[in-house]
């Protein structure tokens, strides 16, 4: 399983950060050590002060390609749900200011926390999603926002990489994004559906 995220795939995020509308998507990957499933405890690690969410719509590939179209691109994930793209926000910082990858800051054991599934939308464009932080709404955002569609992410992604069968792609965090501490609890929506429950210990 390959676990690759977008960057900036908000306009509002990408303000909040100080950062650049990109002109095409911005592309990392997480090992599979980081994958973390709905209800599992979210271990705060002990190498950051600064541990952020970044509430995300996850997409799950169905299928193998390769040099896919936008059309091609639709066929290839049936089910999505919310994620957290867990960050390590001072590692991340720290290591941008030096120009090196930021893959501690944000691909450590346990920084991809997925929902449960659900099946794609008629419309996948017309999503709200939402995180509450021990019961207090912190961050929501909606699909029509997106600057780069899960068609063009998919599309975009297989000209570099050769998309497997489960696959998923967390497909950018829109403004909002903030710390999280140990005891804290987080659940994430999609419209009324709470996909997602989880503590951090
Ligand atoms: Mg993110």
């Amino acid at each position: 399983m390959k676990i690759f995220c977008i960057g900036r795939n908000y306009k509002d995020h990408a303000e909040e950060l100080g950062d650049a509308i990109p002109e095409e998507p911005i592309i990392f990957l997480k090992p599979p050590t980081a994958y973390l499933p709905n209800n599992s405890d979210i271990p705060y690690p002990s190498f950051t002060k600064k541990f952020h969410y970044e509430t995300e719509i996850v997409l799950k590939m169905d299928k193998k390609g390769k040099n896919l179209s936008e059309e091609e691109a639709k066929d290839f994930y049936s089910q999505l749900t919310v994620g957290l793209d867990l960050t390590a926000r001072d590692v991340q910082y720290d290591l941008i200011d030096k120009k090196l990858p930021w893959e501690l800051g944000k691909a450590f054991d346990s920084s991809a926390l997925v929902g449960d599934f659900i099946p794609k939308p008629i419309d996948p464009y017309a999503m709200n999603f939402k995180l509450l932080r021990s019961g207090q709404q912190v961050q929501e955002g909606h699909t029509k926002n997106l600057i780069f569609s899960f068609e063009r992410l998919i599309s975009f992604i297989s000209i570099y990489f050769t998309i497997e069968k489960d696959d998923l792609i967390f497909t950018g965090t829109p403004v909002g994004v903030g710390p999280l501490e140990k005891g804290d609890t987080v659940e994430a929506y999609i419209e009324d559906q709470k996909l997602l429950s989880s503590k951090v210990v």
